[in-house]
């Protein structure tokens, strides 16, 4: 099978490997669509993510639907919960597996993901696709996954003033859930205009980054200082920024008094709860959440490298390889 494998720094390189025997528990999956995410920029850009750095060559890819390949679920389709928590540590005996901090996830080091044509993955981490979310849509499903925990964290309900700062595929699947729970009063913005287009496509309003005051909770999307600073700046005295973009150098830069003169409340977004893919799944396919006009680009694994041309130049919005 082909595999698209991470060597280094913008070295990523396709080659042929057997294909996966899957381990009692796991399930052989013929991968169809995987979404490129800002985390796989961060790794193609620097061969490294936060603390963890690039071990041996690594497959990458987390957003990840396919078929089932053998066994007595073969052929039924499914997406992939990227996270394997380890079961056994205090999060994941709480209940908190999604803060397991020793667990396996696709896509990073050293677990390798899903930008390959098969890959084994634990069955129980294989959620059932309905048949009303086709491909490649189902690669949004694990961001908006993470987009409804980010929402969770903060509390919103029908009434609350929203801002959305950086409005990549995660920002506007932010705004598009924040609209399925009826919020009217959301606010996007970020400096690239198509993105900003997409943001009042789907049902915010756009805005500069200046002049606002007076949001309840603003979530910051993109990871850069600057859009950290706009979140902080937004809000009202009392407020909450939810920071769920990945800075780039491992560092999150902020004005101590601004947040400190409005005694913000800070809430720091770690990927999603096991409950928040199935949520994604009920909510796309009842209708609730709409995932038109996000996959601007798709590729063949063949075009991996163009795949990541075009993640680097952030021209479009969701780029999704096809294996
Ligand atoms: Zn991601
Ligand atoms: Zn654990």
């Amino acid at each position: 099978m082909h595999v698209a494998r991470l060597h280094g720094p913008r070295d990523v390189r396709l080659g042929r490997e057997a294909v996966p025997v899957p381990v009692p528990g796991e399930a052989l999956i013929r991968i169809t669509t995987v979404g490129l995410c800002g985390s796989d920029l961060h790794w193609f850009e620097t061969g490294r993510i936060g603390t963890t750095e690039l071990a041996d060559p690594l497959v990458l890819g987390h957003e990840a639907a396919g078929v089932v390949a053998v066994g007595p679920r073969r052929g039924e389709r499914v997406v992939l919960e990227p996270a394997a928590p380890c079961g056994m540590c205090a999060p994941c005996r709480s209940g908190r597996a999604w803060l397991c901090s020793s667990g396996r996830f696709a896509g990073h080091t050293p677990q390798d993901g899903a930008l390959r044509e098969f890959m084994a993955w634990p069955a129980d981490l294989l959620v059932p696709l309905p048949d009303a979310i086709e491909d490649p849509e189902a690669a949004l499903l694990e961001p908006l996954g993470v987009a409804l925990h980010a929402l969770d964290l903060a509390g919103v309900d029908a009434t609350t003033r929203a801002g959305v700062v950086g409005c990549g595929p995660v920002g506007l699947l932010i705004v598009r859930a924040l609209r399925a729970d009826g919020l009217v009063e959301i606010a996007a913005c970020d400096p690239l205009a198509n993105r900003l287009a997409a943001a009042d496509a789907s049902g915010a309003t756009a805005f500069d980054g200046a002049g606002l005051s007076e949001i309840d909770v603003a979530f910051e999307a993109s990871g850069e200082p600057d859009a950290v600073t706009t979140a902080l700046r937004v809000v009202r005295p009392g407020g909450t920024v939810v920071l769920v973009g990945i800075a780039a150098d491992d560092r999150t830069v902020l004005s101590a008094s601004l947040a400190r003169r409005k005694e913000l409340t800070l809430v720091f977004a770690r990927r999603m709860t096991a409950m928040d893919l199935p949520r994604a799944i009920r909510l796309v396919a009842g209708g609730q959440v709409d995932l038109g006009g996000l996959i601007t680009h798709r590729f063949g694994l063949d075009d991996v490298a163009l795949a990541f041309a075009a993640l680097e130049s952030r021209a479009g919005l969701k780029i999704v390889v096809e294996p």
